[in-house]
């Protein structure tokens, strides 16, 4: 590269115009992984603890991608919803986990991620309506989990559907609770059925105790009070709260302790494909 300004900006161009390449190219095969049904769903399992039975499970999205292998829906959901392909994407996630759910044991519900751009497509009621009509499952079997991100845009018609949905039988979830800017104000905004705390809150409360967390203050103890805190505020309102990203016996513990209703991570069950869900449900000795 050139020393001068041109010459470096000209030296970083190749690397610019390889991300809009692998860009690009993540674009067009998104097109095609729905014809070609590279999509899948995995299903992870909520604990209630009260009883030790599961409640439900959370879909979560797949690729299976011909070259590249398994693809992380961190990697292409983000420019799903950014290119508005995630409305096609998202509509296929709500019938194929409307149909799955169709087949659990009776009480055991589905929850399905819905991303802001749907929520601005305008035929998201529809969707669901007939994704649970064609499924057979009763409206009271699925659940919506949705970020702050639904709420911060649109808002009077987004509430709008939220309100048509909840009049369906469908429940809300306000997932990642706490990691936005405004978190408490959208609890307000809407009588959300359940609240999911984010996992980082409950890595957090792993960290060793003593100084050198932020602000000298140990992050062992926040993780701990915010999930405390969190938990009495859904105990007030009537709402649900799952703990996500349970990964270890002593998180377990803690978290019971503190008084969330539910959990979810990987200590009770990674999540698994539809078929190895069926055979976990019907195991004797389920978790
Ligand atoms: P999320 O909704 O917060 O989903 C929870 C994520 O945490 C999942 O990652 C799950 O596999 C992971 N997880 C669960 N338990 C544990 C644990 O104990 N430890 C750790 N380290 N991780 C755990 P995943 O499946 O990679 O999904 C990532 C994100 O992608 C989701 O975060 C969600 O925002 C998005 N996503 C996934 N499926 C869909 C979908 O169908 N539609 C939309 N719009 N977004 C989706
Ligand atoms: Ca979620
Ligand atoms: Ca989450
Ligand atoms: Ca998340």
């Amino acid at each position: 590269a050139k020393l001068d300004g041109r010459g470096t900006f000209r030296f970083f161009e190749p690397a610019m115009d390889a991300r809009m390449q692998a860009r690009r190219r993540l674009e067009l095969d998104m097109r095609q992984a729905l014809a070609r049904r590279e999509f899948q769903l995995h299903y992870q399992p909520q604990l209630n603890l009260a009883d030790e039975q599961l409640v439900g499970c959370e879909a979560l999205i797949r690729w299976r991608h011909p070259e590249r292998g398994l693809v992380s829906p961190l990697d292409f959901i983000p420019l799903a919803e950014e290119i508005g392909l995630i409305v096609p994407i998202g509509e296929w996630v709500l019938r194929q986990a409307c149909r799955d759910a169709a087949s659990w044991p009776q009480p055991l519900s589905v929850a399905v991620n819905v991303s802001p751009a749907q929520f601005k497509s305008d035929r998201l009621v529809e969707t669901i309506v007939s994704a649970l009509a064609n499924a057979g499952l009763p409206a009271a079997r699925l659940e919506i989990e949705i970020t702050e991100g639904v709420l911060l845009q649109n808002n009077d018609k987004t509430l709008h559907t939220l309100h048509r949905l909840r009049d369906l039988g469908v429940r809300v979830s306000m997932d990642d609770f706490g990691t936005g800017y405004s978190s408490l104000s959208y609890l307000r905004a809407f009588p959300f059925d359940k609240i999911k705390i984010d996992r980082s809150f409950v890595s957090d409360m792993d960290a060793k105790d003593g100084p050198g967390g932020k602000d000298g203050l140990s992050p062992k103890a926040d993780g701990e009070a915010i999930i405390r805190a969190i938990a009495g505020l859904g105990r007030s309102l009537g709402m649900t709260t799952v703990a996500e990203g349970v990964e270890t016996p002593e998180q377990l513990r803690r978290i019971r302790a503190e008084g969330c209703t539910d959990v979810q991570g990987y200590l009770i069950s990674k999540p698994l494909p539809a078929d190895d869900l069926l055979r976990l449900l019907s195991a004797p000795d389920r978790p």
